[in-house]
Formats: structure tokens, C-alpha cells, sequence
């Protein structure tokens, strides 16, 4: 095989506009070819989307998403950017295993980035092989586009490669993997630190002008776009984070370097949605101090957003003092963003719509028990909408979820006469069961469908996973399991970054 990839017969259509910025923001990188490739998982759907015209028959698609190939119109690079990881400052990180193949402009107009991760060596990847295991493809192929399909903003996935590579990890041997990511925007808080570290005012500016047209175009003509350009992303991570915690979402890994301008979730690393309730809920087995537990992610955000609003201090003010202020404010913002967002998105996923003032107490007291008695989070909610009548009595399935479940019917009663000023049960019903899944990727799924592709070659849970993700509000009679949670020994209580 050669070093370097050769040019495909195969047009992607694609534009690079963050290749148009000065050189030092990225470093020209090609993939390294790699033996043994088979396309496992193509998107169909997402592929139509963007307005390619190929499918998994199309020759040349398996080697040009394997980075054997390089599609006649890409103009592979590797972004640089910095990062806080767990609080401490990285000057350099950088796309060590990404390489970004050019943005497709879809049929609708929107300005797509298409990057393969897992894909070799660039000049950001320190000591690493630039390389992935399989289990952090499938992970972030099912969950991502699992997270599409519940409403929350995020970065999508093409496609899953098998390299046929063996890829060597702390624990073990692994068969190896690339993704075909899809961003609408790769440009991260570290970014804007990277340029910060090294005092380059006016890269700062460049980038914060690049952000605001590519995902803020409607403040590309107001005098005072940088503090706009902050309190916009301010707004748009607190009701990203609020969403997540809606779903029992964990991120896990939010450094500054995994938190996007763009305002969708990125980065899918050690991230878990967790089956029993418990705000302190950690996965993630390098977050030994629970840093990035479920109920932090809001004041970890703010974290990130204040390193942002730092490196955007020459622009938002004439003096340093001023420059606090602005970012003071934009926290400011975002506290109250998210708390307004994640009260009305909590009290939402219990049916009402009006909030009242006993409303918090009452939704308070939901997760209360839910704490105590270990109830799972998400099939509490998604149960819960078939009582909403009064005097009904509880679901077996629903009283299943519960140790004590006497306590929770008391609690029931209240509820049931709080939603009868709130509108018709037909009317909640359907409402609840629109915000609130039925299926999420459950952990002990992803892990069986990662073992069965890594040990046996066997996908076809990945296949039927995604299929199950793609309609997680939709009651699916065949996949019932699928909704269910871990029994006490199938529960995973681990995640890996898989780095
Ligand atoms: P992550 O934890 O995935 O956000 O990655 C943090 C940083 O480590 C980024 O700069 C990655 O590009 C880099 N990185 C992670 N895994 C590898 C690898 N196997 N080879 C090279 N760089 C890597
Ligand atoms: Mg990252």
C-alpha cells in the first residue's frame, strides 16, 4: 500500500473554507492508507441529506471513507487548536486522529464539514498513532446520530470502516476503525485558545469573524457582534446542556477543546446516558473526581464558556475592566438561560406546560424518589404518561421501576390533580411521549454491540441498533428489550475514552 492516499475518480462536491484561513490555523494532512478495509455502517439517510448521489455499491466510496483514497476535490487538513482537559491548560492539541476532508453544501443550503477520525498520524498527534479502536467508532456512530434523532443538537455520523488493523491500547489489542464525522462547525473553545496562548490578537480575530458568519450570520452587521458573538454561544450551550440533562445525558469528557461554537455536542467520548437516577452519576473511568458527573455539566460549561469569553477580551471591551464586565454578563446570561431552560424542559417531560409556583417542589419530589428507590430515568418518564388520569391505578411496569412504590403513589395523586387545570390527559399524553424516549443507547447495548463487532466481526447489533435510535420516541413492539434497562449484572458502570 502507498504512503500516501491517490486522488479518486470521485467528486464530493466539496468547498474548505476553514483551509482559506491563514496557514497557521491548520497543517495540510493527508490520511494514511490502510489493508483490509470493509464499509460496515454507510448512513444512507444523512448521506442523501448532504446531496451526495453515492451509495455503499458507488466504487471507490469504501476506500475514499477509509482514506485510501482522497476524493478528487478535498483539500484534507488538520485543525489546530489548544485545550483545557480537565482544568489544566494544553497549548497544542490539535486534530491528532481527525482529518477534515473539505464541507459539503447541502441541497437546503447548509455549509456541512466531513471528517474522518481514526485516519493516521498529523503533525498534532504527540505520541499518539493518530489511530481508533473500533469500540470508540461504533460508540460514537450509535449515540450521535442516537442524539440526532432525540433532538439535540449534535454532530452526526456518515459512516463506520474497518481497517483491519490491530491497534494497540493499555487494555489490549484491538481491532481498528474510522468515522466519517459530520459537523455543521469543527471550530471549539480551544480554538480560540490555541491563539491565546501564543498572543495572536489578530487570529483571534479572524477566527471570531470566521464563527460569527459560518454560525451567526445574523449578527455580521451589528456594531457589537463579539459580545453578541459570546452571549450567542453562552445561549446556545445552556440549552444544549439542558437538553442533555433532560435525557440523563453525560457528556463526560467536557473540556474546552470538546465544547463547539457551533453549539452542538461534540466529541463522543466516555459519554453514557445513565439508567437509574442519580444527579452524581460519573461513567467516564478517567473522571476520578467527578468532575464532569450529570448535575456539574452546567457550572462546567460556564467554566468553558469564561475561558472563552477570555480569549475574546480585546474584542469585547476597551479596557480589561470593561472586557470583565461583558463576560460577567454573558455568564450571567447563561445561568439564567439554563436554569430557565431546564425548569421548563423538567417540567415539560411531566406534562406541564404552565408552570405554576408549587410546580418545582412538585417535579422536586419526582426525583426524590427516583433517587432513593434507583428508579431508571428515562422509563420513569416515558411510564408516567399513562397515569395521567385521575385515580388511575399505577402500571406494572411503571410500579416496577420502583422499591417502595406506596410512596410514589401518594406522590402520583398530587401529580394527577395538578395536570387536571393543566389540559385533556389525550392532550398531555401525546405531548409526554414526544419529549420523553422510549429508547436511548443504553451502555450494556453499546457494549454488546461493540464486543460482538470487535471480538466475533459480527455487526449486525450495530445495524439493528441504529435502526432501533432512529425512532427512540415510537413504541417498536419487536425491540421492547431494547427499551429496557441493564439487569444488575448486565449494568456497565465504566466508560472509556478509547484514545
Ligand atoms: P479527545 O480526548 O478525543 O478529545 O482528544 C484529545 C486530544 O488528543 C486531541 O488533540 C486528539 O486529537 C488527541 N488524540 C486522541 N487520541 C489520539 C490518538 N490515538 N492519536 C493521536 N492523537 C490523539
Ligand atoms: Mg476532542
Amino acid at each position: 500500500m502507498e504512503k500516501t492516499p491517490a486522488v479518486s475518480t470521485l467528486k464530493a462536491g466539496f468547498e474548505n473554507s476553514f483551509a482559506a484561513l491563514p496557514k497557521k490555523f491548520y497543517e495540510p494532512s493527508m490520511p494514511e492508507p490502510v489493508h483490509g478495509i470493509v464499509l460496515q455502517k454507510y448512513n444512507q439517510k444523512l448521506s442523501r441529506e448532504l446531496g451526495f448521489n453515492f451509495t455503499t455499491e458507488t466504487p471507490e466510496l469504501a476506500d475514499c471513507l477509509a482514506g485510501n483514497l482522497i476524493f478528487s476535490d478535498a483539500t484534507p487538513i488538520a485543525m489546530a487548536y489548544a485545550g483545557h482537559q480537565f482544568g489544566n491548560f494544553v497549548p497544542q492539541l490539535g486534530d491528532g486522529r481527525a482529518i477534515l476532508l473539505g464541507e459539503k453544501i447541502t441541497p437546503d443550503g447548509k455549509r456541512l464539514n466531513i471528517q474522518l477520525k481514526g485516519s493516521g498520524r498529523t503533525r498534532f498527534s504527540r505520541g499518539g498513532d493518530g489511530k481508533s479502536p473500533l469500540g470508540p467508532v461504533i460508540r460514537e456512530y450509535l449515540v450521535s446520530e442516537a442524539m440526532h434523532r432525540l433532538g439535540v443538537p449534535t454532530t452526526r455520523a456518515l459512516a463506520i470502516v474497518s481497517t483491519g488493523e490491530r491497534i494497540l491500547r493499555p487494555d489490549g489489542i484491538h481491532p481498528g476503525g474510522i468515522m466519517t464525522r459530520v459537523a455543521s462547525g469543527l471550530v471549539r473553545v480551544g480554538s480560540f485558545e490555541y491563539f491565546a496562548a501564543r498572543g495572536d490578537d489578530e487570529a483571534i480575530h479572524q477566527l471570531a469573524d470566521y464563527v460569527i458568519a459560518l454560525h451567526y450570520p445574523d449578527i455580521l452587521e451589528k456594531k457589537d457582534r463579539y459580545r453578541q458573538l459570546f452571549s450567542s454561544v453562552a445561549t446556545r450551550q445552556a440549552r444544549l446542556v439542558a437538553k442533555w440533562m433532560q435525557l440523563g445525558f453525560i457528556h463526560g469528557v467536557m473540556n474546552t477543546d470538546n465544547t463547539s461554537i457551533s453549539g452542538e455536542t461534540i466529541d463522543y467520548g466516555p459519554c453514557a446516558f445513565m439508567d437509574y437516577y442519580d444527579p452524581d452519576m460519573v461513567f467516564s473511568s478517567i473522571d476520578t473526581m467527578g468532575r464532569y458527573r450529570y448535575a456539574n455539566q452546567s457550572r462546567i460549561m460556564k467554566w468553558n464558556l469564561r475561558c472563552l469569553g477570555i480569549c475574546l477580551q480585546t474584542l469585547l471591551g476597551k479596557t480589561d475592566e470593561e472586557a470583565m464586565d461583558v463576560i460577567d454578563a454573558g455568564l450571567a446570561k447563561f445561568e439564567q438561560e439554563f436554569l430557565w431552560a431546564q425548569k421548563a424542559g423538567m417540567l415539560q417531560k411531566i406534562g406541564i406546560e404552565k408552570p405554576a409556583d408549587q410546580d418545582s417542589s412538585l417535579l422536586g419530589e419526582l426525583l426524590a424518589l427516583m433517587q432513593n428507590q434507583k428508579a431508571d430515568f428515562t422509563l420513569t418518564f416515558r411510564y408516567l404518561a399513562d397515569h395521567i388520569k385521575q385515580g388511575s391505578d399505577m402500571t406494572p411496569q411503571f410500579q416496577a421501576l420502583f422499591n417502595e412504590p406506596d410512596a410514589v403513589a401518594a406522590w402520583l395523586k398530587s401529580w394527577q390533580l395538578r395536570l387536571a387545570i393543566e389540559n385533556s390527559p389525550e392532550v398531555i399524553q401525546a405531548k409526554m411521549n414526544r419529549i420523553n424516549p422510549l429508547f436511548i443507547p443504553r451502555n450494556h447495548r453499546i457494549n454488546k454491540a461493540i464486543e460482538d463487532a470487535e471480538n466475533k466481526d459480527d455487526f449486525s447489533q450495530v445495524h439493528l441498533l441504529a435502526n432501533v435510535y432512529e425512532n427512540p420516541f415510537t413504541e417498536q413492539p419487536d425491540f421492547t428489550d431494547y427499551a429496557q434497562a441493564p439487569a444488575g449484572e448486565e449494568r456497565v458502570t465504566r466508560t472509556f475514552c478509547g484514545t
